[in-house]
């Protein structure tokens, strides 16, 4: 079981982060940026490592973080925001890319060592059969309802 944390400044996340572990929970989730541009510059890919940085910061090294790209980032920014992120040891990338660029995460898997996560928006097994094929992925979730 893991618990949401919001806030868009970096203070606002770890302070989020700070309560969820004094209620009890020894594992969060984070959104991994705002919007973004398909290509988008350096400050964004630092924001997002900040606000990470701070929750990590927050805890410490004995919660585990999910980070959720909820598919909304590009190919080319999940591996930068992936590479910027690696310092602070996220339990996982949820949904880096969406589930009809699956295709692309063999590349990602090889070029971070965050482990990666999907399938939510996966409905029936033939939708997973590539993925365990490829072995890209490394926590699946898909959604019971
Ligand atoms: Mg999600």
């Amino acid at each position: 079981v893991y618990q949401w944390i919001g806030g868009d400044e970096p203070s606002d996340v770890a302070s989020a982060a700070r309560e969820q572990v004094d209620a009890g929970f020894t594992a969060l989730k984070m959104n991994a940026t705002p919007e973004i541009e398909r290509v988008d510059n350096p400050a964004t890919v630092e924001a997002a490592a900040t606000r990470l940085r701070e929750v990590r910061e927050a805890v410490g090294p004995e919660v585990d973080i999910g980070v959720d790209f909820h598919g909304r980032v590009t190919k080319p920014m999940v591996k930068r925001l992936a590479s910027a992120m690696e310092p602070y040891e996220p339990m996982f990338i949820e949904e880096p890319v969406l589930p009809e660029h699956n295709d692309a995460l063999p590349a990602l898997a090889a070029h971070t060592d965050i482990p990666i996560a999907t399938g939510e928006r996966m409905y029936s097994r033939w939708d997973y059969k590539e993925v365990f094929e490829d072995g890209a992925v490394d926590v699946i979730q898909p959604d019971l309802s």
